[in-house]
């Protein structure tokens, strides 16, 4: 075996690397293989502790031949947070936060992006493009930028205008579309020949699946090399938990970590729940106690926030749901009202959350209500992207806005 080939999810089958095209002529999807007895040559716990904090330390779990091609703005190795007064608030074992929006295009998209855009430097390519809800195209904008690459990205017209405004900043050709994600994507596979584009879509290549991986490599390091018993992520096209299960079999392969995985939980926003849909057993909104089930809102009726988890078409759902089932996990949908609350309460803490990282903690709160999640359990929540991409221009008109001391006393005493 070469030191890595692309495997079938779906019918095992093994082909070359390739850096484009990642799907089997089963349907299923392709993902990058290693020669773990050549990784363990030089990968080691002991080598590892030598080494820089970046997520680049997992190199030899990357598929870059050299070192060379890396592309990088500084990602990965956040911090992970405990959560102490929670912990006993909510009768867990353990919280942690995972902080990604300390990434640095301000959400986790920039870990798949550096391996995706080193990729298409080492094959060559000159132009990229892809369909995202925002922060999937501000990340191949900027890694686009700094590898000398051609970044097209097409964003659903009612996006974070903050989010989608960084992407000409860095130099991408950026166009709102009139239409969700999936409409964006028909858009650049019309015009992918023509404009040669590479398109890094989500499960379109394989560096997006392998960057996100570095987020399981990485937590179960933090953790002293031991799994959390749940994880808490905010899911649309779900390649954070393709990547993440992906890391830890790597990780049990290796012979670095023995005993169970952890339990996959996705989180969706009510409305937009391909996940939650397709486990079959769709958990209540809310822990209602209302016996009324008419006045249960019904999910299809609701808009959704255009957030990472608005992905209607997961492009492989049958692998997200098997991972899900497999790890003993579960997916829920929270509602809008449930993640503005969450927003809060993480902000009382000092966490500025976007909708995505917020939905977490909403979903950990139903877990713990329902009994789901147990006083024995050690949980750790994705935190995917920081509130400020998500603002609205201008403060809030609940501010108020003043000239004076006189004025301010005057607030002050309403
Ligand atoms: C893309 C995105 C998600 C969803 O991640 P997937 O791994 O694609 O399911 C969640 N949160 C944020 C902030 C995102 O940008």
């Amino acid at each position: 075996m070469k030191q890595w080939e692309l495997q079938c999810s779906r019918c095992s089958a093994r082909l070359p690397f390739r850096y484009q095209d990642m799907k089997c002529a089963c349907g299923g999807t392709l993902l990058v293989d290693y020669d773990l007895e050549h990784v363990a040559k030089t990968f080691t716990k002991a080598s590892l502790q030598l080494r820089y904090p970046s997520m680049w330390r997992y190199q030899e779990l990357l598929p870059l031949q050299d070192k060379a091609s890396i592309i990088s703005l500084g990602e990965g190795w956040t911090p992970l947070l405990r959560m102490p007064t929670w912990e006993s608030k909510l009768s867990l074992k353990r919280l942690w936060i995972k902080r990604e929006e300390q990434n640095p295009t301000g959400s986790f998209k920039s870990r798949g992006f550096s391996v995706a855009v080193s990729l298409l430097k080492e094959a060559g390519a000159t132009k990229a493009a892809v369909p995202s809800n925002g922060n999937a195209a501000g990340a191949l904008a900027a890694y686009a930028g700094r590898a000398g690459i051609q970044a097209f990205v097409f964003i659903p017209m009612d996006c974070p205008s903050l989010i989608v405004d960084e992407c000409p900043l860095y130099g991408a050709t950026t166009v709102l579309v009139d239409g969700f994600i999936h409409d964006a994507a028909a858009i650049i596979e019309s015009g992918r020949k023509e404009q040669g584009w590479v398109n890094v879509g989500t499960l379109k290549e394989p560096g997006r699946v392998e960057g996100k991986k570095t987020m399981g490599l990485e937590l179960a390091e933090q953790l002293g090399w031991t799994f959390p018993d749940v994880i808490i992520y905010p899911t649309g096209g779900g390649s954070g938990i393709i990547g993440m299960w992906k890391s830890f079999l790597e990780l049990k392969k290796l012979g670095f970590i023995e005993g169970d995985m952890p339990r996959f939980v996705c989180v969706q926003e009510s409305g937009c729940q391909p996940i939650v849909d397709g486990l079959g057993q769709p958990m209540a909104v809310t822990p209602t106690h209302d016996s009324d089930a008419s006045l249960a809102p019904e999910p299809h009726k609701i808009i959704p926030n255009p957030t990472g988890m608005r992905v209607p078409n997961p492009p492989d759902l049958e692998l997200l749901l098997s991972i899900v089932k497999q790890s003993g996990g579960t997916a829920i949908a929270v509602s809008k009202e449930q993640i503005a609350q969450a927003t809060q309460s993480l902000g009382a803490e000092g966490i500025s959350s976007s909708p995505e990282g917020a939905a977490t903690w909403a979903a950990m709160l139903v877990l713990c209500d329902t009994g789901w999640l147990r006083s024995t359990d050690s949980v750790v929540l994705f935190n995917t992207s920081h509130a400020m991409k998500y603002a609205k221009l201008g403060a809030s008109a609940a501010i108020p806005i003043i000239k004076t001391y006189e004025e301010f006393m005057v607030y002050r005493n309403i």
